[in-house]
């Protein structure tokens, strides 16, 4: 099959669904998704999407919250878009539909997560990603003018003259090819590069490495966001028990039933994620015995109403959400780094334009701010349309140090690879958890970067895996979701930019 479309949007999260809600009237829309159009990490997300739509809240508070989590590395411009257009996306989300939790006047129901001074969370009880994707599908869906290819999963761009053309796909037959005027790749996050992650299995950051291969920039990879709280059961998925939980009132205990996080830090429960994580990891080194999240002191009815899809998670396990304490360890979560883009969704790469997870537009600097990302998906996906309408131009994120990414030979090498071997991604996964977590050391970083820089020829995963560990490597500094126990301070003087590289031409 080798077809044109005006336009490739390659994902069908937040981000690639809201840019195709709008693109369908400049022209042909063709959605590549690898899996069920649904299965994505927006249809997993519990906790909701922040918007400074409450009477006490403003743009410039949840920009000063936003550039605060962020560690000193968020771009200014891209912070300030998101705040203010968030408002915008999210009301008109309210208006096409979308049943966020309403409170007693009709309004709807704000709540509160770590490191936002107010409430500005809208959720749809804990599954608010899944209510998003209904009503964005449900525009998407109704199209004539957008064609879904489901189950076909993009392999390679194709790139002509220095600017993105389209996308090769495999779909279990014969694949092919949609070339186009200009590609969206919005493929999310990469949480599946980690053992122990709260992502589903689509979230493999095909992305960033086609992006990589194409001769695309991709920035912060360093930066990955632990999630303190996935369910911790032998054997058992790292369900996520969302931040919202804590925000509402859960506490962290120890194995004696003391809460511990006010020892660690002055935020308690609700520091931000890096430092929660840490803290946990520090506990369970100093007691030799697990952490609990616990709700025993809440009414266990209104648990039940407020959090469905997490008591019934915990039900299946064999757990009561509200009277039992809940075993809790840190999860990979979220990609702050990805494909460079500047606040228009361009990429480095004319044609190419990258959007929500995917991408780094600099938005998140060093460490999300909770619910930010599906702002981000929205806000961005949003806008990337009116930069795929105009000629193909490049874009780059503001304060970058572009470093040279390596020789050709090794990209070619990786491109000739043969199909991942799920052994070899077990053990890509396996060393990314133990030397390139929560808590890094060069020690441990430099064998790893050795070892899966030889994988990369083999594995789309391990070539990740190599980016993220080189680029963690790379920043002798701790900041934000990138904790260094050899450099454990942040280091203004030298390392305040993003580091984005390629490879070399
Ligand atoms: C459990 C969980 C809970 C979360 N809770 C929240 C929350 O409460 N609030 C919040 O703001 N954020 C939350 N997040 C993060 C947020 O959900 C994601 O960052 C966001 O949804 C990403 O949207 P996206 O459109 O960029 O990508 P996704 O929603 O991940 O969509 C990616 C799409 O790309 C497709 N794809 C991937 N690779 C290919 C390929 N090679 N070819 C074709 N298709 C491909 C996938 O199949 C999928 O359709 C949560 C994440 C998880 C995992």
């Amino acid at each position: 099959m080798h077809e044109r479309s005006d336009f490739l949007i390659i994902g069908s999260g937040i981000a690639g669904l809201r840019a195709a809600a709008d693109l369908a009237a400049h022209g042909t829309v063709t959605i590549l998704t690898k899996a069920d159009p649904t299965e994505s990490n927006t249809g997993y997300a519990q906790g909701g999407i922040a918007a400074a739509i409450g009477v006490e809240d403003s743009p410039e508070e949840h920009f000063a919250d936003t550039m605060a989590a962020g560690d000193g590395l968020c771009d200014e411009d891209a912070v300030r878009v998101l705040v203010e257009d968030g408002v915008t996306y999210v009301q008109e989300l309210l208006e096409w539909g979308a049943a966020f939790d309403r409170d007693a006047t009709g309004q709807p129901a704000l709540g509160r997560e770590g490191a936002h001074r107010v409430r500005r969370v809208l959720h749809a009880r804990d599954a608010t990603g899944r209510e998003i994707g209904r009503v964005l599908w449900s525009r998407v869906a109704a199209d004539p003018r957008v064609r879904v290819l489901r189950h076909s999963r993009a392999t390679r761009l194709v790139v002509r003259n220095h600017r993105c053309e389209g996308a090769i796909f495999e779909d279990g037959g014969r694949g092919g090819t949609i070339e186009a005027r200009s590609v969206l790749l919005a493929t999310g996050g990469a949480g599946q590069v980690y053992s122990d992650t709260t992502n589903p299995a689509i979230a493999t950051g095909d992305g960033a490495v086609m992006a990589w291969h194409a001769g695309a920039r991709v920035a912060d990879l360093e930066f990955v966001q632990f999630h303190p709280t996935a369910l911790a059961l032998e054997g058992m998925p790292r369900f996520l028990l969302s931040e919202a939980l804590r925000g509402e009132g859960a506490w962290l205990i120890n194995a004696d039933g003391e809460r511990f996080m006010s020892r660690y830090e002055r935020g308690g429960e609700l520091a931000s994620r890096d430092l929660v994580s840490r803290a946990m990891v520090t506990e369970v080194a100093r007691t030799g015995r697990p952490v609990f999240l616990s709700l025993q002191h809440l009414d266990p009815d209104w648990v039940h109403r407020r959090f469905p899809t997490i008591a019934a998670a915990c039900q299946a396990a064999g757990l009561d959400l509200a009277r039992d304490p809940i075993p809790v360890s840190p999860a990979a979560h979220y990609l702050m780094g990805g494909v460079e883009t500047d606040i228009c969704a361009r990429t480095t790469l004319p044609g190419l334009h990258a959007a929500g997870e995917v991408a780094c537009t600099g938005v998140h600097g060093a460490n999300r701010l909770a619910s930010n990302s599906l702002l981000e998906g929205l806000v961005f996906g949003a806008r990337a349309v009116q930069a795929m309408l105009a000629p193909p131009a490049a874009g780059e994120m503001n304060n970058v140090r572009v470093v040279d990414g390596g020789p050709v030979e090794w990209l070619l090498a990786a491109e000739a690879a043969p199909p991942a071997r799920p052994d070899l991604d077990h053990e890509v996964r396996k060393v990314m958890w133990t030397a390139v977590g929560l808590i890094r050391e060069e020690r441990a970083l430099a064998p790893a970067v050795e070892q899966l820089a030889t994988w990369s020829r083999r594995s789309n995963l391990a070539t990740l895996g190599y980016l993220i560990a080189r680029a963690a490597l790379r920043r002798e500094e701790s900041r934000g979701g990138h904790f260094r126990a050899d450099v454990p301070s942040r280091d203004d003087l030298n390392w305040r930019f993003h580091v984005a590289e390629k490879h070399s031409p």
